[in-house]
This record gives structure tokens, C-alpha cells and sequence, in this order.
């Protein structure tokens, strides 16, 4: 990349790409995101319950999830909204762990909820509403786990970046970019899913890059089409919100895909991820397979 368009993420130079640096793989549980394998995250907006989430665990695990997403603490637009399950929902998402083997990603909100959610989680979210938060970023990055780090709904890519450098400066190197959409003028999607920014991500950072075509699309119809944009951009993995019974969600139900949908996207992006040239998923799920039609049968 040109010199001089570089200059503009001048302020973020350790997660520049430039000729001496390899591309960086974060390592999470059993698996790495950011290298051949194309990650894919999925599970509720809220954990909301042990039968709702173990369900999904199970599913979404069949499909070919590698990582359960769960909110247990809730950035919420309406203060009279359900606000999470708090440390109930991490021990739920550490039970769901345990049950499937999926890894777990959950946002921390809070510096003083770091310590717990760090003891939880394989990978710490850092939501939209907190990109800019960077005495969260600080703590969120000495606590040494990964850290997933949502673009602000009104950031920049460099913005972006400048927060990434912040978790980099404070010793850990393992972040993980993911856009989930920007507001723009237009008001038919809940955010203005941008795949440019994927694309250009992935020629300025050595960091891998998930795309979340939830959040950016609002509604489950769109869903599908933006995850498969993402890909062809270049996104290393996606984080998706799944729900068995989205209407019923209590939390972003629009845009959650219920299982059917789910497998049918995960198996129609089987292709795009092929061309993208990264693997789409271990296909050795038989034995798991059984375990969980007997498991859901008992619970469905
Ligand atoms: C979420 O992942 O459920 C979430 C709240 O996302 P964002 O921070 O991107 O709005
Ligand atoms: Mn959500």
C-alpha cells in the first residue's frame, strides 16, 4: 500500500502491515482465528436461559460453529431494557463450554467486571458503544485474553485501529477486528454494513478481521447476503446472532436467524469460503452429530 495512504493510520503504527510483519494469529482454546481455518462465532445476543442456551450451543456447534457468543452483560439503548444475566449468564456460557467444547466470546462493559468476565471467557468482546472507552480497552488488554474489538457504530477504520493500538500498547497483541455495520443516512438497515472497510482492513492491519452481518443488517433476511459479502472482502470469520425462537428473543430477535436458517447459511457459505481460500470448518461432526439429536430430542 502507497506510502502516503498509509500515513492517515499513522497514529496506529504496531498494527500496520509493512514488509517485516507476518499477518497475526490469534490463538483461542483449540483454535486459531486469523489463519487457514474461517472462524465463525454464533449463539444468542443474551444468554437467557440454560435450555435456551444449551440448545443453541449444540446447534450452532452442528453447523459449524467454533466459538458460542453470549451477552451476559448488555449494552442496551433503553435503560428499561433486559440488561443481561450478568455472572449467571458466564456460568452458563462456561457450562455450555463444557457440554460442547465451543470457546466462548462475551462483552465486558465495565474496567471493574474485567477480572470476572476474563475468568469466563476465551475471548473478551468489546462492544461498539465502548471502542472509544480506552481505560476499558487498557484493562480488557492486561487481562491477557483475546480480545474481540467491535468498530463504534460511528467510528472510523483509523479510529478503529487507534483502539486496537491501544489493547496492542498495553502488552497484548491478540485482537481481533470485527465490523458490524456503521450509521450512515440510511435508515432501511439498522446500520450500513461496511464491506469496504473489510476489504481495506485487510490490506492495512496484520489483524484478523470478522465480519458481523447482524448488527450491520437488523434484519434476519439480510442476514445471509451480508456474511457472504463479508467473506468475499476478505473477513477471516463471522459472528452471528442465533435464536431458537427469535420472535420471542429478548434481545435483537429481528435480526437473529433461527436453526434452520442457520444451517442453511453455514452450509451455503461453504463455497464462498472455499473461494476466499480459507478452510470452512472441520467436517468431522458425525460422533457430535448423534450426541446431539439424542440431546435434542431431550430438550426441544
Ligand atoms: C452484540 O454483539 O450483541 C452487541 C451489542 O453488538 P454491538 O456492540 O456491535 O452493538
Ligand atoms: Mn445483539
Amino acid at each position: 500500500m502507497r506510502e502516503s495512504w498509509l500515513e492517515r493510520f499513522a497514529e496506529s503504527p504496531d498494527v500496520l502491515i509493512d514488509a517485516r510483519r507476518q499477518r497475526t494469529i490469534v490463538p483461542v482454546a483449540d483454535l486459531a482465528v486469523g489463519g487457514d481455518e474461517f472462524v465463525t462465532m454464533a449463539g444468542p445476543c443474551s444468554v437467557e436461559s440454560e435450555h435456551q442456551l444449551m440448545a443453541i450451543a449444540h446447534r450452532v456447534r452442528n453447523a459449524g460453529a467454533r466459538v458460542l457468543r453470549g451477552g451476559a452483560f448488555k449494552p442496551r439503548s433503553s435503560p428499561y431494557s433486559f440488561q443481561g444475566l450478568g455472572l449467571e449468564g458466564l456460568r452458563l456460557l462456561a457450562a455450555a463450554r463444557e457440554e460442547t467444547g465451543l470457546a466462548i466470546v462475551t462483552e465486558v462493559m465495565s474496567e471493574c467486571d474485567v477480572p470476572l468476565v476474563a475468568e469466563y471467557a476465551d475471548i473478551l468482546q468489546i462492544g461498539s458503544r465502548s471502542m472509544e472507552n480506552y481505560s476499558l480497552l487498557e484493562t480488557a488488554a492486561r487481562s491477557g485474553q483475546p480480545i474481540l474489538l467491535k468498530r463504534g457504530m460511528m467510528a472510523t477504520v483509523a479510529d478503529l485501529l487507534r483502539s486496537a493500538q491501544v489493547i496492542v500498547s498495553n502488552g497484548n497483541p491478540n485482537v481481533i477486528l470485527c465490523e458490524r455495520g456503521i450509521r450512515t443516512f440510511e435508515t432501511a438497515m439498522r446500520n450500513t454494513f461496511d464491506a469496504a472497510g473489510i476489504a481495506l482492513l485487510k490490506q492495512v492491519t496484520h489483524l484478523p478481521v470478522i465480519a458481523d452481518p447482524s448488527h450491520a443488517a437488523g434484519h434476519r433476511e439480510l442476514v445471509p447476503a451480508l456474511a457472504r459479502i463479508g467473506i468475499a472482502a476478505g473477513a477471516d470469520g463471522l459472528l452471528v446472532e442465533v435464536h431458537p425462537d427469535p420472535d420471542n428473543a429478548w434481545s435483537d430477535g429481528e435480526q437473529s436467524l433461527d436453526f434452520e436458517r442457520f444451517a442453511a447459511m453455514m452450509a451455503e457459505l461453504k463455497p464462498w469460503i472455499e473461494l476466499r481460500g480459507a478452510r470452512p470448518h472441520e467436517e468431522n461432526l458425525e460422533q457430535a452429530r448423534s450426541k446431539d439429536s439424542q440431546f435434542a430430542q431431550a430438550v426441544l
